[in-house]
């Protein structure tokens, strides 16, 4: 069976290396995920996406004002970037691009609630498809508490190695939430909509659901992803 690559990238603003390092494990996960169950997907990394601080927005928000990136522009990047790689003369059968952010997902017309919309956005565009997922929701204060920690140049010997042992635990959470989150994407992408049993494409009400859910697709899921894998497959140019 050919097989479907979904562009991936990632947008480097107000992204520290702990997490970025963690969310391209994330991303190996994810493909060996497809490969142990049979799926003719994969990820292909196409570089990461740096945007200008001119369309910086300001959002108030529970937590204060965030400074972020209106979702408007990152999908213009995200579709301009997955252009040029389908327009390439070797290009893959692919048409369809995940970028993943750190900052929260929010619009200029209207906000999105965080806790809402952290299953992230898609679009589609003359044949091409567009997703972005936001990674801050699946960050607990905690992480985000002892990644400033860790920053910190004052920092002393015994509180880092106890940070550092938080840090593990709380990383460890961080992946499993966003692998689901890009596997609940990735269903979308090829036709699943939501669905009530143990199985990521179950949205939650609260991230501690979110936990509790399987890291993979429950069996119907599975079967309709797998067939529209087979008859609707996209052929390149
Ligand atoms: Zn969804
Ligand atoms: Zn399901």
């Amino acid at each position: 069976m050919a097989m479907e690559f979904i562009g991936f990238t990632y947008v480097t603003n107000f992204l520290g290396k702990t997490l970025r390092d963690a969310m391209f494990e994330v991303i190996d996960s994810a493909n060996r995920l497809f490969e142990d169950w049979g799926l003719s997907i994969r990820f292909l990394y196409l570089d990461s996406l740096t945007l200008e601080p001119g369309y910086l927005i300001s959002v108030k928000t529970k937590e204060g004002s965030v400074k972020l990136y209106p979702l408007e522009v990152v999908i213009d990047f995200l579709d301009y970037r997955l252009k040029v790689e389908m327009e390439k003369e070797d290009s893959l059968a692919m048409n369809k691009i995940l970028g993943l952010v750190s900052f929260p997902l929010a619009s200029r017309n209207r906000y999105f609630d965080i806790y809402e919309s952290f299953l992230g956005f898609q679009t589609e565009r003359v044949g091409r498809r567009i997703m972005v997922l936001s990674m801050r929701p699946f960050e607990s204060d905690v992480l985000r508490m002892t990644l400033r920690t860790l920053e910190s140049p004052s920092v002393e010997d015994e509180v880092k190695s106890l940070a550092t042992k938080i840090l593990r635990r709380e990383l460890e959470t961080f992946k499993a939430r966003l692998l689901k989150g890009i596997l609940h994407e990735v269903g979308h992408a090829f036709g699943l909509e939501h669905c009530s049993n143990a199985c990521v494409m179950n949205p939650p009400a609260t991230i501690e659901e979110w936990d509790l859910r399987p890291v993979g697709f429950c069996r119907p899921c599975m079967g309709k992803l797998k067939e529209n894998l087979r008859t609707s497959r996209f052929v390149p140019r």
